[in-house]
């Protein structure tokens, strides 16, 4: 057979790295639950236009990055490329609006044909919260403080909070009218990617990376100045908010997230030391996406974090001695084939009691799968040979002291569990 590999972008997680992941995993749903959001999980693919009419044409996502393919009936499905259109998607379906405020959050695998690179994936991962129903600048705020919580505690990195505001119906047309203006004068310049962009989608040029669009971008009109009254008030008492939680973020104008559906706040989190792939989060409000999908006028915000980029922040993983095996408190070793299957219902009962234990089953020296055992960080060897089983008993080794003793074997599992509490 051919060296068979993982598809190109994907990546496997092996024992000896997945408990970082469950680690990772668990303080997510941890601090969600702390900030009083629910987690919510949907397919891995949906109808390509839950994506389609919420994303928007003229965005990485949809027009080059999506997994799309029609299904066996015919009809066009996506695999996730994020959360935040499938939990809207959900919310409407299941009428979760009813009932507002709505805080969800989520994580699990997102798929995106990106091309490869360090901290870009084709199936990556990304955990993230929405709430729904808060028009007020409290929920933007505790969004942000909630991804900043999360990267606080996981990762030693020093934090950078962008944050900018898009404005809204009221004031986004004019803004958008005068950045296609400087735009198309200065379409020359720009690169062929962003030339293309200006006629769908122009104010995502101002997110180009091109470094030939640097200096028109850097020229472009600012949102402050558009800014309603309104708007301007939201994104001044969310900054007032965050502060007061002791987060200070920078205000930059050129953060416009891609998607079509962003209103008012939007912000990225990014690491230092990470290069070019130092994004770790983005989000914002999008009070306009519930109604664009059908559903009642429900203003919203959210925040999607990457999930290996957090790991590659978090620096590398501390040393790992337990050979990406679980630890086994109690090593059951038996000298002989007999033993082995007089041991097989006695490591059960102890499994079933609460214990972790194992046992060789292949039957090597005894030395070797005692020594195995002490890696494994066990506390008790539980030796079994004819002799014992003779008699009705087995050898309890205390592997700290190296002390051995009898012990019967009606009496093992009390022993044991009296060792373990010592
Ligand atoms: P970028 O500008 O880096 O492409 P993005 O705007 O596409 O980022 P979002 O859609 O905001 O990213 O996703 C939120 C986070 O998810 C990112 O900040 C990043 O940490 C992570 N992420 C997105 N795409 C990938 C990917 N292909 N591989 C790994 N992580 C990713
Ligand atoms: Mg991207």
């Amino acid at each position: 057979m051919d060296k068979r590999t993982a598809p190109r972008g994907t990546f496997d997680i092996l024992p000896t790295d997945s408990n970082r992941w469950l680690a990772l995993e668990r303080a997510v749903d941890e601090l969600c639950a702390r900030f009083g959001y629910g987690e919510i999980r949907t397919p891995i693919f949906e109808s390509t236009d839950v994506f389609v009419r919420t994303i928007g044409e003229g965005t990485d996502i949809v027009d080059k990055e999506m997994y799309t393919f029609t299904d066996r009936g015919g009809r066009s499905m996506t695999l996730r490329p994020e959360f935040t259109a499938p939990t809207a998607r959900a919310a409407l379906e299941h009428n979760l609006l009813q009932n507002l405020p709505l805080k969800v959050y989520y994580r699990g695998p997102i798929f995106r044909y990106e091309r490869p690179q360090k901290g870009r994936y084709r199936q990556s991962h990304q955990w993230g919260a929405e709430c729904f129903g808060v028009a007020g600048p409290q929920a933007d705020a505790e969004i942000i403080a909630l991804g900043m919580e999360l990267i606080r505690r996981e990762t030693l990195a020093d934090v950078e909070l962008g944050i900018n505001s898009m404005g809204c119906d009221v004031c986004r047309p004019a803004y958008r009218e005068a950045v296609v203006a400087h735009l198309k004068d200065n379409a020359t310049t720009l690169s062929e990617n962003s030339r293309e962009r200006l006629s769908r989608n122009p104010l995502r040029v101002l997110d180009s990376k091109d470094p030939s669009d640097r200096a028109v971008i850097a020229t472009a009109p600012r949102v402050d100045s558009y800014l309603c009254d309104a708007c301007r008030e939201h994104f001044t008492a969310v900054r007032a908010l965050l502060a007061s939680m002791g987060i200070t973020p920078t205000v930059d104008p050129k953060i416009v997230r891609g998607l079509d559906y962003y209103t008012r706040t939007v912000f990225e989190m990014s690491a230092g030391g990470l290069g070019t792939q130092n994004a770790l989060c983005g989000g914002g409000r999008y009070d306009g996406l519930i109604a664009a999908m059908g559903g009642p006028a429900t203003p919203a915000v959210g925040l999607a974090m990457g999930m290996e980029r957090l790991l590659m922040a978090a620096g590398p993983r501390r040393a790992e001695s337990l050979n990406g095996r679980p630890r086994t408190e109690v090593a059951f070793v038996a000298l002989d084939e007999p033993s082995a299957r007089s041991l097989v219902p006695i490591l059960h009962a102890f499994r079933r009691a609460g214990i972790s234990a194992d046992m060789d089953y292949t039957l090597r020296k005894v030395d070797k799968q005692i020594r195995a055992a002490g890696q494994q960080g066990a506390r008790v060897a539980v030796i079994l040979g004819n002799d014992e089983l003779a008699r009705g008993e087995a050898t309890v080794q205390d592997l700290t002291t190296r002390e051995r003793q009898r012990v019967k074997l009606i009496e093992l599992e009390h022993d044991v569990k009296e060792r373990l509490a010592r």
